[in-house]
């Protein structure tokens, strides 16, 4: 373990045991991994840097919260050559284990539903990083113009 920032992100966690651990997950997810996002990349090339914890906060409420950073190649919507687009998101997100608590909850915060006790990370930072992708990136290139 003397270089965790190579080691990946596990694919999944037992919420029950990992909220009375409060326990942290960090590594790496290969762009590659994730079907969706692969997609809207234009190589599928490099890797997300995750950060994630499983805890109650002060009021008991149980959490998903961390952090994303990488960059996606994306193709700028302007000038229509690949940049990296630099990604830095915080996740917060609540966690309900049925469908009437996530009706509920979900005027305050975001709500993630657990099923079979497990929280499947992979799919919880894709969705989250494709909510933060830009509809029509662009790039910050001087020469940046209508291609
Ligand atoms: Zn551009």
């Amino acid at each position: 373990m003397n270089a965790p920032a190579r080691r990946l992100l596990p694919l999944h966690a037992k919420v029950s045991s990992a909220l009375t651990r409060e326990a942290s997950y960090e590594g790496l997810l290969p762009i590659a991994r994730l079907e969706r996002l692969r997609a809207v990349t234009v190589d599928g090339d490099g890797s997300l840097q995750v950060e994630l914890q499983l805890r109650r906060d002060k009021t008991r409420v149980p959490k998903l919260e961390g952090r994303v950073r990488g960059e996606l190649p994306v193709v700028c919507q302007r000038c229509l050559r690949p940049f990296q687009w630099p990604l830095d998101i915080a996740i917060d997100l609540r966690l309900v284990f049925n469908e009437d608590e996530e009706s509920r909850v979900l005027k305050d915060s975001e709500p993630l539903l657990i099923e079979d006790d497990q929280v499947l990370f992979h799919a919880v930072v894709e969705e989250e990083v494709l909510l933060a992708l830009p509809y029509a990136p662009r790039c910050e290139r001087e020469d940046c113009e209508p291609g």
